[in-house]
């Protein structure tokens, strides 16, 4: 059995998160303030604030930024359902745009056309850890007076000509669940240089308490979207060894690329010259030729962890319920969604096991043409 990913979890994280059990102390604490800190000085901004999960992280910034009723959002559609429902949340309505066929990101080429009268904002996701061409995002959202949202759940540690992404919109969101690049259980959080979007955000995860700091006054409407201080804990652990867990993950990237590049009816993940890619997880595309639900279903049945990354947000049920989308409104996106699967990949995945992966998902494919043939 090879799972699909796994958490990389030290004695250093026990060693804090005990500490802070017996501190007493399990909320609003000294741990969440820590951790913040650290964030911010990682990623180069002034501001962090912690939350509960990457989702809550992005819902505040809708709100904080002023997005609701009939607004709309330019995003992508090959993503984890979060990135489109925080506007969603809102009562503002999400643009889906295709994506760039190489990079699997938003094709920004096609953003403008987009952009109308009620576009407040453009939410480009880093998808699977690839920073998306944020020049072009930035000057579009310039032009426009946009704001820009990174969802860079997926991207922790990853640059975009040199700079870590996060800080290169208004605001950006990590998140922390056990399958990213670095865990507090539950959790995420929101980075930014923009004073008042710091603000609003401390107090909407806070219950819309106000800057007075009174316990029972609320100014706005808010939400509990706190981070507790074990998560924090564990979060401090974690980023301290972010270099060599993120070290960890391109070891194993480099192996699969090495190793998968003899099989030709596999596309390998493609990384953009401009970037520093952070390795979330690892997606090959079979091609055409290839039944990829087939190869799953016999991978998975023989004990190895393997999923679709992604189904297109705007083919999700409740999409097409709510807003009529059909096959054929996003050409690329859906092309490469059929292909794509996730394969094993975490920090302690051993050159043996990757052997056995690639090797598995050779036999399948040579298994799924033959079914073909039959
Ligand atoms: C993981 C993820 C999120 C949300 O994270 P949660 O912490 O699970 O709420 C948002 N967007 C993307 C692209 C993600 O991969």
């Amino acid at each position: 059995m090879i799972p699909l990913s796994g958490p990389d979890i030290t004695q250093r994280e026990k060693d804090l998160v005990m500490e802070v059990l017996d501190s007493g102390i399990l909320g609003l604490g000294p741990k969440m303030r820590q951790f913040e800190q650290m964030m911010a000085d990682y990623v180069g901004v002034k501001h962090a604030i912690s939350c509960n999960s990457g989702t809550s992280g992005l819902h505040m910034l809708i709100a904080a930024m002023g997005i609701g009723e009939g607004d709309e959002v330019i995003t992508t559609s090959f993503s984890f359902v979060a990135s489109a429902n925080c506007i969603l949340f809102e009562r503002a309505v999400p643009v889906f745009v295709d994506i760039d066929e190489a990079t699997y990101n938003l094709d920004v080429t096609q953003i403008e056309a987009k952009i109308t009268e009620k576009t407040k904002a453009i939410l480009p996701v880093h998808v699977f850890g690839q920073p998306a061409n944020m020049d072009e995002i930035r000057a579009l959202a310039s032009k426009y007076n946009l704001w820009v949202i990174e969802d860079s759940c997926e991207a922790i540690g990853g640059e975009w000509k040199g700079a870590r992404v996060g800080g290169l919109g208004d605001a950006g969101v990590f998140a922390f669940y056990p399958n990213k690049q670095m865990t507090t259980g539950e959790g995420g959080i929101i980075v930014t240089d923009n004073d008042e979007i710091a603000e609003l955000c401390h107090s909407i995860r806070n219950q819309g308490r106000g800057e007075d700091g009174l316990w029972l006054s609320h100014v706005r409407l808010g939400y509990n979207f706190r981070m507790d201080e074990m998560s924090a804990a564990l979060g401090v652990a974690q980023l301290e060894r972010i270099d060599e867990i993120l070290a960890h993950r391109e070891r194993v990237a480099q192996l699969y690329l090495e190793k998968l590049k003899a099989i030709p009816e596999i596309i390998l993940p493609h990384v953009d010259a401009d970037v520093k890619m952070s390795w979330f997880v690892f997606v090959i595309r079979f091609a055409e030729t290839v039944n990829r639900d087939l190869v799953m279903e016999r991978l998975s049945k023989r004990g190895i962890g393997c999923r679709p990354y992604f189904t297109p947000i705007h083919l999700q049920p409740f999409y097409v319920e709510r807003f009529g989308f059909k096959p054929g409104d996003l050409p690329v996106t859906e092309r490469v969604a059929e292909k794509t699967l996730a394969i094993p990949f975490f920090n302690s995945l051993t050159e043996e096991q990757v052997d056995q992966v690639v090797a598995a998902i050779q036999e399948e494919i040579e298994h799924a043409k033959e079914q073909v043939n039959l």
